[in-house]
């Protein structure tokens, strides 16, 4: 089910759409992506760093009273213990290798909550390359401290100030930067979208997710797949990760669950599988959401990591064939949902993950359903949020 033709499409999605000054650089990444990452060097260094520096294997954890609650067996997939706080750093740190392969000494990003904007500056200051990242300005003052994190590392972070000035507004800008540097620049994308190779590389670094899940898997249970897998979906990356080596397997149901925002209904979200239509954005055809004249929308969301009004390719392919669910997660769901989990098993999931365990809400399990559920990242940068919505918490809110 997996499958990319060789102009990067999945399905009827995807492709590289890119203005003829990009030609080349993007050609080059198409022709050079695939030996390179294949090749014996470029896997050691890559599972050595994910080891030693990032802190792989992370965890599949037996969360006990969920699984108690919710009536089945419930593994937690832990990539909020990451270096970096998220599974950002599984894809920077394959692509930051990629591009020293390919001589590149320039590296840009773009970046929403400034989690793959950190996850970019942190491997640019363990390469030393040049590090510069374009951000919203609407979102540089909502993450203060992402942007001195990015600082810090030793980044130049360029606050944007046109259109929303949020996620896909960087997006614009990165690519603007990367047509007027094709020759030095490595852009690293974030997440599984972007103009073909992007969403296959992306999905390719993330995949170490799906990988240690059916060793660690078949240790604890005896068998290498789940009933169900369960993830957040923004541009599609950690879901893309947590499915990879399981599309093919009819036995594992796959629930995505999207950024309902104030509701599909309303104009306050960021379902984009539930209320997109075809289109293109960032250089790929996919589901976009889009207004009647086919401008593009402002995408809504509590979360700023799933603030995005597109989708990855793979995303919209595997969706329209049936093949994953996917479920829209309103706010006040994921903010009750992120209490949950920190109260009954004392993980304060990112907003972006707490999205995929109020899921669980909406399935109906069988006893013996074993379920493996990607815990995104961690809640530290979300606490304010958290606090200023308590009350959507019910139970959980009062203190
Ligand atoms: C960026 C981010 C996401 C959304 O991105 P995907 O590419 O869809 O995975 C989800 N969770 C966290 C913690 C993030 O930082």
């Amino acid at each position: 089910m997996y499958k990319i033709d060789d102009k990067g499409f999945f399905g009827k999605y995807g492709g590289a759409y890119i203005p003829e000054i990009l030609y080349k650089c993007v050609h080059d990444l198409q022709e050079q992506y695939l030996p390179i990452i294949e090749s014996d060097e470029f896997k050691k260094e890559y599972h050595a760093l994910l080891k030693d520096y990032v802190g792989r294997p992370t965890p599949l954890y037996h969360a006990k009273k969920m699984s108690e609650k919710y009536g089945c067996t419930i593994y937690l997939k832990r990539e909020d213990l990451n270096h970096t706080g998220a599974h950002k750093i599984n894809n920077t740190i394959g692509q930051v290798l990629l591009a020293k392969k390919m001589g590149k000494k320039r590296i840009i990003a773009e970046t929403g909550a400034g989690q793959h904007g950190v996850a970019t500056a942190t491997v640019c200051a363990l390469m030393d390359l040049e590090c510069e990242i374009f951000m919203g300005k609407t979102d540089v003052e909502r993450q203060h401290m992402n942007v001195e994190r990015m600082k810090m590392l030793g980044a130049k972070v360029h606050p944007v100030t046109t259109g929303n000035m949020t996620l896909s507004d960087a997006c614009s800008e990165a690519i603007r930067d990367w047509c007027c540097h094709p020759e030095n620049t490595y852009y690293m994308v974030g997440s599984t979208m972007g103009p073909h190779p992007y969403p296959d590389i992306v999905a390719k670094m993330q995949s170490v997710i799906s990988e240690e899940i059916k060793w660690q898997l078949k240790e604890k249970t005896g068998r290498d797949y789940p009933d169900y897998l369960i993830a957040c979906i923004g541009g599609g990356s950690n879901a893309a990760g947590t499915i990879y080596h399981y599309i093919d397997n009819p036995n594992v149901k796959i629930v995505l669950a999207e950024a309902g925002g104030h509701g599909i209904d309303t104009d306050y979200t960021a379902a984009t599988i539930h209320c997109g239509q075809e289109g293109i954005i960032h250089g790929a055809r996919t589901l976009v959401m889009q207004d009647d004249d086919g401008q593009i929308k402002e995408a809504f969301t509590i979360s700023a990591g799933l603030d995005y009004p597109g989708i990855g390719p793979m995303h919209a392919d595997l969706s329209d064939k049936g093949r994953e669910k996917v479920l829209a997660i309103n706010d006040d769901e994921a903010i009750y949902a992120g209490y949950e989990l920190t109260r009954m098993e004392g993980i304060i999931p990112a907003i972006e993950s707490a999205h995929a365990v109020a899921a669980l809400k909406k399935l109906n399990f069988k006893k013996d359903d074993i379920v493996v559920l990607t815990v995104s990242g961690r809640g530290d940068k979300d606490i304010e949020t958290y606090l200023k919505n308590k009350g959507m918490a019910r139970e959980y809110g009062n203190f």
